[in-house]
């Protein structure tokens, strides 16, 4: 289908595109354009007026933040996936991000779109949920941090305000920390039907920490701390993949069942921190 009329603004900086961005009701973002494109071609979404970001250079990087890492959110998955500081301190994110789409998909679409779009079957979210990173926001009011565990509120929804920017991305580092993203999928390329993000800190062969977080098992990023609480205590995969699910609530759709999923996030749970506990 083609889209509803819509005006079109190109922005040059972040506070520009803050300004267009309460210039007119209904307007909004374009960055990769990879998600909302086709809602634009489906009319899901019908702006009055689209800010485009893409040439926001200031928004594409990223740093080293000492305890963290600051990545732009016009980084695109692509440049993640290749980006020697990700692969050295957060290799579950270069690793996710080369899992997304295909090569189109990665060359254009960025993690500040994946963030924002709020949509539950992506796979940076879970990432930065069971990593506990920080999302850097600028709107007419400036600037503000807001923890992954509050920016997600449902489904294709967050806590950005109709004039807000997402402008950076803050994760802690790993360091010796085992980690595994296990992703399950109808067809080479898919959304996840079901996926499974684990991050495994170890001493003295116990496990003193562990993070485990779902896709597509809710209306956003699901953190599994009843899991992670049995993996601890019980330093035992089965009891904690036994208990994965018990925070979700997964939809029914032509991809699976709730009951199916259920079933599949153990059995990805138990693959997952395999390779997290093994690495
Ligand atoms: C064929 C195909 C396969 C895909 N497969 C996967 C997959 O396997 N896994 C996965 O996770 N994703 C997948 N995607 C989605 C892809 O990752 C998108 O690129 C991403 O979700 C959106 O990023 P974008 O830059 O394209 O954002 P856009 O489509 O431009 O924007 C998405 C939404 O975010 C808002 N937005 C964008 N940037 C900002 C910002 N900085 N601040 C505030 N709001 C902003 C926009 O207004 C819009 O509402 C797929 C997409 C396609 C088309």
């Amino acid at each position: 289908m083609i889209p509803a009329p819509f005006d079109y603004e190109i922005a040059e900086s972040v506070d520009q595109a803050v300004e267009l961005l309460g210039s007119r009701d209904d307007a909004k973002l374009l960055a990769g354009g990879h998600s909302l494109i086709p809602l634009l071609r489906l009319r899901f979404a019908r702006p009055a007026l689209l800010v485009d970001i893409g040439r926001v250079d200031e928004l594409r990087y990223v740093r080293d933040a000492g305890e963290q890492l600051a990545i732009g959110a016009m980084t695109r998955h692509h440049d993640l996936h290749h980006d020697p500081l990700v692969q050295e301190h957060t290799p579950i994110v270069s690793y996710t991000a080369g899992l997304i789409g295909d090569p189109q998909v990665r060359h254009r679409g960025t993690i500040g779109g994946s963030v924002a779009h709020g949509d539950p079957a992506s796979d940076l979210p879970t990432i930065l949920a069971a990593l506990d990173a920080d999302l850097v926001v600028r709107g007419p009011g400036g600037e503000r941090t807001i923890p992954a565990a509050e920016f997600f509120r449902g489904v294709f929804e967050t806590a950005l305000g109709p004039q807000d920017v997402l402008t950076e991305i803050r994760i802690p580092k790993l360091g010796p920390a085992g980690w595994s993203y296990v992703k399950f999928t109808r067809r080479a390329q898919d959304w996840a039907t079901v996926g499974v993000a684990a991050v495994v800190r170890r001493s003295n062969g116990t496990i003193d920490e562990a993070a485990i977080a779902l896709t597509n098992m809710g209306p956003k990023p699901v953190r599994a701390h009843a899991a992670e609480a049995a993996l601890k205590t019980a330093d035992d995969v089965n009891a904690a993949a036994d208990v994965v699910a018990q925070e979700s609530d997964p939809p029914s759709d032509t991809s699976g069942s709730a009951e199916y999923r259920r079933h599949l996030a153990q059995v990805l749970a138990r693959r997952a921190l395999e390779e997290a506990i093994a690495k």
